[in-house]
């Protein structure tokens, strides 16, 4: 993420979420989405954050997944800093695309960037992510508690799965970056 290899005029749209949200399968059915959202070169891998051209109109960036048990202490503490330099306090400013597992509903690390992301003013849209594995029954409660949790912000429902969301997802991304 230095500015050595990104061009800083397109607008950045950076996906976060707990690891196991779901955060790469949802990249990689957004981005095979044709004349929607077409990954026009290799991602480029820095400081553990896939980056990916889209439409040579904007970036997307795949931070690392938080919630990670497994790093050590040390290396968390580095990743974190990265990414909060890279949220908060780099010059990119990019919008933020937060994943919550939508059969779990958000957790108190999701809760916790929510909050901090409103802190910041980041432009955020919080999908809701595996709908597939809400019984039917129940998905219409579920959302409507989902929204009730994230008022104000546009909830997407989503399920790279079951090919859920993508169409809305990718508008509100194109819309929200007025370059569509
Ligand atoms: P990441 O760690 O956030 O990047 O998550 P992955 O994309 O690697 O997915 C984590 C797990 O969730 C994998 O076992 C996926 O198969 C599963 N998964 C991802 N998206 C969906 C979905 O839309 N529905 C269901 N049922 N499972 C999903």
């Amino acid at each position: 993420m230095d500015k050595d290899n990104l061009d800083n005029d397109l607008p950045h749209v950076a996906f976060i979420g707990r690891s196991n949200a779901g955060k790469s399968s949802l990249i990689n059915s957004l981005t095979g989405v044709k004349n929607l959202a077409r990954v026009s070169s290799n991602p480029g891998r820095t400081q553990g954050a896939n980056i990916f051209l889209i439409n040579k109109a904007m970036y997307f960036i795949d931070l690392p997944g938080y919630g990670f048990a497994k790093k050590s202490v040390e290396s968390l503490q580095s990743f974190c800093d990265i990414i909060h330099w890279y949220l908060f306090d780099s010059d990119h400013k990019p919008r933020v695309i937060l994943i919550v597992d939508a059969e779990v509903g958000p957790t108190s690390s999701d809760l916790e960037m929510f909050e901090e992301l409103q802190v910041n003013s980041r432009e955020i849209i919080v999908v809701a992510n595996k709908v597939d594995k809400i019984k039917k029954s129940q998905l219409a409660n579920q959302l409507k508690k989902i929204a009730g949790i994230f008022e104000g912000y546009q909830v997407v429902p989503y399920s790279s799965d079951a090919g859920v969301g993508t169409r809305e997802l990718t508008e509100a991304i194109f819309r929200e970056s007025k370059i569509n």
